[in-house]
């Protein structure tokens, strides 16, 4: 499994696009594509061959870490005649690319929970390499009619104590915004009364047009020069992005903290590429000029197409090569009954109808735009002009947009947290005085639950806890002076404290600490109850997934990666077959007969179930939703991501298969009407489910035999691979007292359970829910072979 920050951070939207064009390219077909991120133009002749004649002179060793003496000059002898910016060489790293700089500068200046002020629209980087190094991005967005340049009364309002820089691209990707001196001497001043840094990335700063003048922002004054690090490079303005080198200048203890970061990560920049962009800063200056003067051109050639489309505006950028043309015009347009809704539906429908592929503005912080790279042909561009304008001329406005108000909460805690369900009196008092410390009268919820006739009480300062309990459960009286049975703290927000959840027994007391999550509240409630209603009412949770099939119950059990959910929604696709839980069963007996309730009034389903049952999800639609993915970047689903038809990027406003951990409460009698779902079964069959390609498909089992199988949390034959380490005892995660008094309840529970059905170990690897259905009509043999 890759670690929680390589799969937080999703992989780079731009490099995708563009990677995506070169293969449908490969494919033969004749698509354009301005969504390129570096010149079109070939490296200057003079670089090309310095880099020939460093590798003839065997110069394609490892350098100093921090680049070669001669280079360095080049950089500081650069800044000094562009800018008239005096560096000292400990002043200066040459790093793999100005990329590479950029990251291990953010690894030398930010300390966990740092701020980091990025203005938006933004390049795709900046927030991912913050996070990497556990900062905080503060996402500042910048307005259209400011030509999407910082106000410095944007950049006051954000700074806050724990600020630690600002990013400030100038020439910016992806407005191509520039800076003019005064706007930069108006930023200057808010930044000198305050004590943080400026990362000025100045990439693109030879790329400027309209007789533009560009100013570092290191040029501003002597004091501002030792807040600011620039980062710059050849890989623009010398059409060098393969050789990847990029440098930075700035104050000596910061460029010494990079270097000794980037002597662990990359060693030093490539040897050859060094010499060659040594070539390219000392030597003649004529082919970054005959680029601008193109670039120019092809802007303003843009610009004037772009200019004939009604209702597409676009500012006028003074730098780098992209246009950023608000299209946000065509979202409530529908082509072929396709609504555009956002970027990534435009970007999708261009690159599909038009064959032109752009960028959506959402990968950069703003959604209303597209990004335009003309890094391309004058004859490319007139093309992808044509075709551009010919599709958005056959959008239709739509007839109707069915607009998805998705109820979704987004939670900071993602999974199930540890429980330590044997805290003593002395302990569950102290945790009680401090959970009724935090809990302040002004964001207090206090809600009874009737769940199976035990009455829980939440007492939490979580509003989407509150929401979600109220929401899953039957209500019980609401009088102040009604005893409940038993009572749930979840408080969110104690200083140093885990994510964690605490049961002591006595007094049925659940103590849920700093998650956010429903799923362990549900869980700790569900363990609750079953310990009240073991000892109280003789009722017992089982927990499986149940169905009633010719009025007759049956319950599919076992742990992880035994096809539970695929058998249990394949059979519910029959008309015969009735749902009955998802998740858990409350058994209690009756002379010959076991009946299991299922106690909830909402089920709690993953969204990914609509793999198995795609009507679910105009369902969940009108649902409440926890952590259902609206964004690319936090899709989990690896195989899904890599594939190419992806929701999110058609355009889908959110995708209910993209992770595990998202889920809905459900009304079950909305699931195909009340005829299709019952509250209480008569218990009949239990098939014990098991994963593997050699045992037989189904045996029965007698009743010690399924015993031990049930108490060890095991299927047997099942590929450890599959099993999670730590199996549950009955297969349920949701018993919170595993002692051997408790064990012993649960297994008397099963044996008199067990005397009253008839119980099956399936093999789920061999045989299918045909088969289920078969045995279950006595249309099969009691073994099976497979
Ligand atoms: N900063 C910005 C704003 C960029 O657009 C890019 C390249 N897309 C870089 C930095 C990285 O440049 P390099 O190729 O030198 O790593």
């Amino acid at each position: 499994m890759v670690s929680e920050k390589a799969n937080k951070i999703g992989e780079s939207p731009t490099l995708k696009v563009t990677a995506k064009a070169k293969a449908m390219k490969a494919e033969g077909i004749d698509i354009i594509d301005l969504s390129v991120g570096e010149p079109d133009f070939p490296s200057p002749d003079n670089v090309k061959k310095a880099g020939i004649q460093a590798i003839e002179e065997n110069f394609t060793k490892y350098t100093q870490n921090d680049g070669i003496p001669d280079l360095k000059a080049a950089i500081t002898a650069r800044l000094k005649e562009d800018q008239g910016l005096i560096y000292n060489k400990n002043e200066i790293i040459v790093s793999t690319g100005a990329k590479s700089a950029l990251y291990h500068l953010i690894q030398a200046l930010i300390n966990d929970g740092d701020e980091v002020i990025i203005p938006s629209p933004y390049w795709v980087t900046y927030p991912h390499a913050v996070s990497l190094a556990n900062g905080k991005g503060v996402i500042v967005s910048t307005k259209e009619e400011d030509g999407f340049l910082l106000t410095p009364d944007e950049l006051k309002s954000a700074i806050t104590p724990a600020t630690k820089a600002l990013i400030l691209n100038n020439p910016s990707n992806p407005t191509g915004a520039a800076y003019p001196r005064h706007a930069l001497e108006a930023l200057a001043d808010v930044i000198l009364d305050e004590d943080i840094f400026v990362i000025a990335d100045e990439i693109y700063e030879k790329l400027v047009y309209d007789d533009f003048r560009f100013y570092s922002f290191a040029s501003i004054s002597d004091e501002i020069k030792k807040k600011t690090i620039v980062i710059s490079g050849v890989s623009k303005s010398y059409s060098m992005t393969g050789w990847r080198i990029g440098y930075a200048a700035g104050p000596a203890d910061i460029v010494n903290g990079m270097a000794k970061i980037q002597s662990h990560s990359t060693s030093n920049p490539c040897s050859i590429s060094q010499k060659a962009s040594l070539e390219a800063l000392r030597g003649p200056q004529y082919d970054v000029s005959k680029m601008v003067s193109e670039f120019q051109r092809r802007r303003n050639y843009v610009l004037m197409r772009l200019q004939s489309l009604p209702r597409i505006s676009c500012n006028k950028p003074q730098g780098a090569f992209y246009l950023f043309p608000n299209f946000s015009s065509t979202y409530k347009k529908e082509f072929n009954s396709m609504p555009i809704r956002n970027s990534y539906g435009l970007a999708y429908y261009l690159l599909k109808e038009a064959k032109v592929a752009v960028v959506p503005g959402d990968a950069f912080g703003d959604d209303a735009h597209i990004r335009l790279s003309y890094a391309t042909s004058m004859d490319n561009l007139e093309k992808a002009l044509d075709r551009i304008i010919e599709a958005v001329s056959q959008l239709k406005t739509a007839k109707k947009i069915k607009h998805i108000a998705l109820n979704n909460s987004v939670t900071r805690v993602k999974k199930s947290v540890p429980v330590d369900s044997s805290i003593s009196l002395g302990m569950r008092d102290a945790l009680v005085a401090e959970m009724e410390d935090s809990l302040s009268y002004d964001n207090y919820f206090e809600w009874n639950a009737n769940i199976n006739g035990v009455i829980v009480q939440l007492r939490t300062n979580v509003s989407h806890l509150n929401d979600f309990w109220i929401e899953n459960w039957y209500p019980a009286q609401l009088e102040a002076d009604i005893e409940p049975h038993g009572i749930i703290y979840a408080v969110d927000g104690i200083p140093g404290r885990e994510s964690r959840a605490f049961y002591n027994t006595e007094t049925k007391t659940g103590i849920l600490v700093n998650t956010d999550n429903y799923s362990p509240l549900r869980s700790l409630a569900l363990g609750l109850i079953s310990d009240v209603s073991e000892r109280l009412f003789s009722t017992y949770a089982f927990r499986g997934m149940s169905v009633e099939v010719d009025g007759k119950g049956l319950v599919l059990i076992g742990p992880k990666g035994t096809k539970k959910s695929d058998l249990f929604y394949a059979l519910l696709q029959d008309t015969d077959v009735r749902l009955h839980s998802n998740d858990i069963l409350f058994v209690r007996f009756s002379s010959k007969r076991a009946l299991a309730d299922s106690i909830e009034r909402k089920l709690l389903m993953p969204t990914n179930t609509v793999e198995f049952y795609p009507r679910l999800a105009s369902l969940f639609d009108n649902s409440k939703c926890e952590n259902v993915v609206t964004r690319k970047e936090n899709c989990q689903d690896s195989d899904c991501l890599r594939a190419d038809d992806c929701r999110l990027d058609r355009g889908s406003p959110f995708c209910y298969k993209a992770s595990k951990s998202s889920v809905s409460l459900l009304d079950p009698y909305w699931i195909e009407g009340p005829a299709k779902h019952t509250k209480r079964i008569q218990m009949r069959w239990i098939f014990i489910l098991r994963y593997d390609a050699s045992s037989p498909a189904a045996v029965e089992i007698e009743t010690d035999d399924a015993l031990r199988i049930l108490e060890s949390g095991q299927s047997p034959g099942l590929k450890t691979t599959i099993s999670p380490p730590g199996s549950q005892p009955f297969f349920n995660p949701h018993l919170l007292l595993t002692t051997p008094e408790r064990i012993e309840y649960q297994k008397n529970f099963f044996r008199q359970l067990l005397q009253r059905t008839t119980c099956y170990l399936f093999n789920s690897g061999i045989a299918t829910v045909d088969d289920i259905k078969q045995m279950i009509r006595g249309e099969a043999p009691s073994e099976i072979k497979g």
